[in-house]
């Protein structure tokens, strides 16, 4: 895949973190929803993606400086990195 050698970010992951818990970490402390869930690859938290109201993953992302997520929806085995806008499947 041309994507996942253009990326260092994707090529450096070796081993896919899961989601812990199947939420958004930061939309259950405010009570909203989310469409869809990511997991950060740096630090493992899972937060919603962009077709959510909040989009928590794509800001954590954008503060933290944390690269990569991957899907946390059963059946997608994909990861995403936001500063290539690359994808990988896994
Ligand atoms: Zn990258
Ligand atoms: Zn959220
Ligand atoms: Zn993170």
């Amino acid at each position: 895949m041309t994507a996942k050698a253009a990326c260092t970010h994707l090529s450096a992951i070796e081993a896919v973190k899961p989601a812990t818990e199947y939420v958004c970490e930061e939309c259950v402390k405010t009570g909203d929803s989310w469409v869809h869930l990511r997991t950060c690859q740096t630090c493992g938290v899972t937060l919603c993606c962009d077709s959510s109201p909040n989009r928590h993953a794509t800001r954590h992302a954008q503060i933290s400086g944390h690269p990569v997520v991957a899907s946390a929806e059963p059946g997608e085995r994909w990861l995403y990195c936001y500063p290539d806008d690359a994808f990988a499947e896994f």
